[in-house]
């Protein structure tokens, strides 16, 4: 399982990010397959504490830059 610090979401700003399928909902499932977009640094904190809470339920999102 990969988890990333806070400094590696607020580097990606601007940028698309992918991360693993997670069967939640349709928003996810539109996610992994098309990647999230970080807005700003408050989406970048955001996206760090949701890695941790899926991580702590068992399901890592292992994000990683998009192509
Ligand atoms: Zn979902």
């Amino acid at each position: 399982m990969t988890l990333h610090p806070k400094k590696w979401f607020l580097a990606r700003v601007g940028k698309t990010i992918r991360r693993n399928e997670n069967k939640c909902c349709p928003t996810c499932d539109k996610i992994s397959k098309n990647g999230i977009t970080i807005r700003d640094s408050n989406h970048a904190d955001y996206l760090y504490n949701l890695q941790l809470e899926f991580a702590q339920d068992g399901h890592p999102l292992n994000y990683r830059d998009g192509k």
